[in-house]
This record gives C-alpha cells, sequence and structure tokens, in this order.
C-alpha cells in the first residue's frame, strides 16, 4: 500500500514545499486582527473581499456566490438571580426573551457533565431529574445535545456553567445547515445563556440559599441572510473534471485569530503555491471560504453540498477540512479527524512533510462535514494540537479548537494564538497530502481498514443484540466484500505507478470513489444520500447502533427496535453487497 501513499512527483512536492512562505498567510492574519467575522456583517464582507483581491492579484480564478444561509446572531445575554446580574452569552439559535425576560424555578442538574472534561457530541445523562417548567443549571457548555435533551424534558429554559474564567461562544441547535421538511421542527423553543464558572459558583451558592426563581435575557438576530461563500478553482491538466475540496469557514467569534483566520490564511497560501504549479496538476483542486459556520451550523458548506451535490457525488476525490491550524504551542498531530480508508494516508504525509507521528480518529458530526451524506473520503478538521502535558501544565480544559487554546470561542482569541513556525509547518502537510491526492495516479483509499473497522463494529453490536437479531446478512456480505478488495489491492501497487490517464488506472479510481460513495453514508448517516444527520454524535453504522440499547427495553420497545435493526441490516448488507459487485466490475477492467 506504501506505493499509494508517497509522492509520484517528487520534483513538483518539493517545488511546492519549497515556495510556501509565510508573507502571504501572515499579512492576512495580521489583516484580520481588525475584522469582527460574524456573519452578515459588513467586517465579514471586507474579510471575503479581501481574499477575493489577493486571488485576483495570484492569478487565480474564483467565484463569489451569495447564498442566502438561515442564521441566528447572540446579539446579547445576562443572567438575573436574586438582585445579582451575572454577565452571560447566549449561544446561536436560543430564542429571543421578551422584555422583561424568562423567569423560572431554577434546578441545578447535578452530575451530568463534569466541569472540565466536556463532551460535546453527546449527552446521556445517568439519572432522571422532573425539569418541567424550569431552568436548568448545568455544568458545561450550551451545545445542541443538551439543549435538544433538556427541551424535550418540558425545561422553560438552561443556564450553563462554562468550566472557566471565560465565556465561550456557540450555537445551540441540532439543525444541520438550513432546515428542511424533516428537520425545521427541530429548532430550540428555550432561551439559552452560558456563564463563566466564578459566576457559576456564586449562583450555585445562591441556590443553596433561599434564591429559587432566575431570570434569562436572551437577545439574537435570527433570521435568512445572503452571505459570501468564495470558491477558487484551479484546474488539473489531465482529469480536470476530478477535483479536491479544500476548505474552511471565514467566519468566526470576534476577531477568532486561531479559529480561524489562521486556517483561511492557509486556504489562500494553498491556492498561491498550487496555482503556482497548474501545469503539473493532474486533478482540479477547489478551494473553498465558508459563512454561516458559527452561526448557521455549517450553513455556507451545507449550502455547496446542496448546490453542487451531484457535481461532488460524480467527481469529489477528497475532502479536506481546514480548521484552527498553526496554533500556539500545537506540534502534535494527535486523534486528528480522518476517516479510516484515509487514515494511513494522512500518517504518511505528515511523517514525510515533518517527520512527526500522527494518530487518527473518527470524524465527529461537527465542523463543515457536511459531505459525508454523498459519501466522499474526508481527511482533517483540527490538525496540530498542544501536547497532553502542555494542556496540564496549563490547567487547560478540553475544548473544540485553536490548537486546544482555551481563547477558542472568546474575545481572546488574538494574534498570540497564531504561531508562524506551527503554521508554516502544518502547510506542508497541506501541501504534501493534497499534491498526492492531485497527482497519485491512485487515490490512496484502503478500503479493507474501513472494512476491518466494519467489521469490530459488527462484533460490538452482534454481541448486544444476543438472538433478537441476525446479523448474518452483514457478516456474510462483508466477508463477500473483503475478498473482492483482496483482489483489487493485488492490482494497485502496479497501477500505482501508472498514467493518471491509463484506463485501467481510471477504472480503479472509479471504483474507489464508488467505494465511498456506497460505505461512507452507510457509516455517518441514516438519512439517505443529500439529506442532513443532526448535529449530535452519530455512531458507527449508526443504523445498527440501537443494538446497545435492545437488552435494557420493554416488551414493546424490543419489537420495534428489531424492526428497526432488521432495516438497518438489509441497508448495510446491501451497502456491502453493493460495493462488493462495484470492486469485481471494475477488475475486469484491470
Ligand atoms: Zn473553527
Amino acid at each position: 500500500m506504501q506505493a499509494l501513499y508517497e509522492s509520484k512527483n517528487a520534483t513538483l512536492e518539493d517545488a511546492l514545499l519549497e515556495s510556501l512562505a509565510p508573507d502571504e498567510p501572515w499579512s492576512m492574519i495580521e489583516r484580520f486582527t481588525s475584522l469582527v467575522r460574524e456573519s452578515s456583517s459588513e467586517d465579514e464582507v471586507t474579510s471575503f473581499n479581501y481574499v477575493a483581491e489577493r486571488l485576483s492579484a495570484l492569478g487565480v480564478p474564483h467565484e463569489m456566490y451569495m447564498p442566502e444561509l438561515f442564521l441566528s446572531v447572540p446579539i446579547k445575554a445576562s443572567l438575573e438571580a436574586g438582585g445579582a446580574t451575572y454577565r452571560a452569552k447566549t449561544p446561536g439559535f436560543s430564542i429571543n426573551t421578551p422584555a422583561g425576560g424568562i423567569s423560572g424555578e431554577a434546578i441545578v442538574i447535578e452530575g451530568f457533565a463534569a466541569g472540565r472534561s466536556v463532551d460535546f457530541f453527546d449527552f446521556s445523562p445517568t439519572t432522571e431529574v422532573d425539569v418541567e417548567g424550569k431552568i436548568v443549571v448545568v455544568d458545561g457548555f450550551g451545545g445542541p445535545p443538551p439543549v435538544w435533551y433538556f427541551q424535550n424534558k418540558g425545561a422553560k429554559g438552561a443556564v450553563f456553567i462554562n468550566p472557566g474564567v471565560d465565556i465561550h461562544w456557540g450555537i445551540c441547535t441540532t439543525i444541520w445547515g438550513a432546515p428542511d421538511l424533516d428537520n425545521y421542527h427541530r429548532q430550540p423553543t428555550i432561551p439559552v445563556l452560558s456563564i463563566n464558572r466564578p459566576d457559576g459558583e456564586a449562583l450555585l451558592a445562591q441556590l443553596q440559599g433561599s434564591l429559587s426563581e432566575v431570570t434569562l435575557h436572551t437577545e439574537l438576530k435570527e433570521g435568512w441572510f445572503e452571505c459570501p461563500c468564495l470558491v477558487a478553482e484551479i484546474k488539473g491538466v489531465v482529469e480536470p473534471e476530478r477535483f479536491v475540496l479544500v476548505h474552511g469557514h471565514m467566519d468566526s467569534w470576534d476577531i477568532g485569530i486561531g479559529d480561524n483566520a489562521v486556517g483561511d490564511a492557509t486556504l489562500l497560501e494553498l491556492a498561491r503555491v498550487f496555482q503556482d504549479n497548474r501545469d503539473q496538476m493532474a486533478r482540479s483542486l477547489r478551494v473553498a471560504w465558508w459563512s454561516g459556520h458559527s452561526t448557521g451550523r455549517y450553513g455556507a458548506s451545507t449550502w455547496y453540498a446542496d448546490a453542487f451535490g451531484l457535481d461532488l457525488a460524480r467527481n469529489c476525490v477528497a475532502q479536506m477540512n481546514i480548521d484552527s491550524p498553526g496554533c500556539r504551542w500545537a506540534t502534535e498531530y494527535r486523534d486528528v479527524t480522518v476517516m479510516s480508508e484515509a487514515e494511513d494516508f494522512a500518517a504518511q504525509s505528515v511523517l514525510d512533510s515533518t517527520g512527526k507521528g500522527f494518530t487518527g480518529e473518527r470524524p465527529h458530526q461537527a465542523g463543515d462535514y457536511s459531505f459525508n451524506k454523498i459519501g466522499i473520503s474526508s481527511l482533517f478538521m483540527l490538525l496540530s494540537s498542544m501536547p497532553q502535558a502542555k494542556i496540564d501544565e496549563m490547567g487547560y480544559y478540553g475544548v473544540g479548537g485553536c490548537g486546544a487554546n482555551i481563547a477558542w470561542h472568546t474575545e481572546n482569541d488574538t494574534l498570540e494564538i497564531a504561531d508562524k513556525d506551527n503554521l508554516m509547518r502544518d502547510l506542508r502537510v497541506y501541501a504534501t497530502s493534497l499534491q498526492r491526492l492531485l497527482n497519485n495516479p491512485i487515490h490512496p483509499y484502503d478500503f479493507r481498514k474501513l472494512t476491518a473497522e466494519f467489521k469490530d463494529t459488527l462484533d460490538k453490536y452482534a454481541a448486544a443484540a444476543g438472538a433478537e437479531v441476525d446479523f448474518g446478512a452483514c457478516y456474510d456480505a462483508l466477508a463477500d466484500l473483503n475478498g473482492a478488495l483482496d483482489g483489487l489491492y493485488a492490482q494497485t501497487d502496479r497501477l500505482a505507478n501508472g498514467a493518471v490517464d491509463d484506463q485501467a488506472v481510471r477504472a480503479c479510481n472509479d471504483a474507489l470513489l464508488a467505494l465511498a460513495r456506497e460505505l461512507v453514508p452507510i457509516n455517518y448517516t441514516r438519512k439517505g444520500r443529500f439529506r442532513n444527520e443532526p448535529a449530535v454524535r452519530v455512531p458507527e453504522l449508526p443504523d445498527l447502533a440501537p443494538a446497545l440499547d435492545i437488552a435494557n427495553t420493554d416488551h414493546h420497545m424490543r419489537r420495534v427496535t428489531r424492526t428497526h435493526l432488521v432495516r438497518g441490516v438489509n441497508r448495510v448488507a446491501w451497502a456491502f453487497e453493493s460495493s462488493a459487485n462495484i470492486v469485481r466490475a471494475a477488475l475486469e477492467k484491470l
């Protein structure tokens, strides 16, 4: 498999890496220190125009789209409790409170989220508390899973106590991108706000005394807004219709340097160096800057996945997300987001370009991963991170970006969070992996890594389901697929040294893309191609995951779950069977 991962054009790769320079990206980062890039704002337009002007100056073809995105932009918030007024932030898609706020009896939720370890994607309380008509006070970040949970339990509002002295901005809807008929009803219906830890301690002390009622004040701007979406395209010369999409979000909380001015500047530098070497690029590179990430739950990347869905399905070789690279103290490639079939390739690219080790992690239902539903092999979201020892030394808690700096999503995410050396090193990783995706004859995906993951997942679910559900059809089809894949990968080392326009190479690549279109959706979605999952944790092979709970259900729910799982087995087994057929059809052309 090594032949698929290493560079097939050492001269080009050296030239690209040599030409990477801090001038263009660092100038942009410095310019962005005075732009509060809130979606729908003038500063956001200014930042998009800055990049478009630089692309024009560099000769990079690009298009500015103006999609209408559904946003909720926080304006202000406060919490009143027994004569005290606490500083607060409200997340996007909290409701607006009326004049006078929304008051109610506070109930402290114990033991749901430890203050220092936060799961952004899941919320599974161990005890039931009656919160009907009450305002819950909870440790943690006011993300979608807890807000969805408490709203459905009848809570009247929610106050989250963040782990440290800062209050983090965020968004609390589970709806991914603009709503459609499947999910518009999931929009939050309660006011939500966050306060910091010291104020949280003071509030908890008040609630232990005589105080029971609190009042939430929230103000947000919600609606459909035209926002910029900028996409550059550098055409390949051999198969220009095939492309790699590399992308990141332009909008930010406040000036957001670590999240994500550094990523935006990285994208610009990549556009510059690939444009300069375009005559040697086999495939096309699309570079996209999104709005509506922070206040529209990945609004623009979801719009792009809708508007260009068929093109992505036919021709996208890989999607690479760039968020928060090059941050202070971020020197390790640890638990980096990557799909299983691309993990070894990512590790090789990191090793070759930096000499560093790499560990991967299954993509969370987060970031601008708006393309899983189409079935596109994907790598990276956050990239370099602080060593755990440094996190411990600083006493930091877990956050979702900025290389693990807790300035993430606060006013402190300023120029000091960016690190020029780390940025240049991360740029080498991106340039190296993109060069290979664009030019290596065979796409660097090992789907046997994914089928091994599927086997582990099936074992876990089948053990939990016991005699309730027969997973045999999945196992049989998976074994058949593995046999077909062995046949395919017996050919790839030979093809890896062929030409991109060789018919056998093309047939093999068509099969690898078709495999992703089958196998990625069953591992990340339940809704079918082109429709969106909610922004909560998606377990492996999600159609079959309810197997884990079937033993704890009553007579009725056991049958409901069994029915669900039988349908899930059919969906998964059919995807395996279709994949095996794709591989066998390709083998006839090799
Ligand atoms: Zn980000």
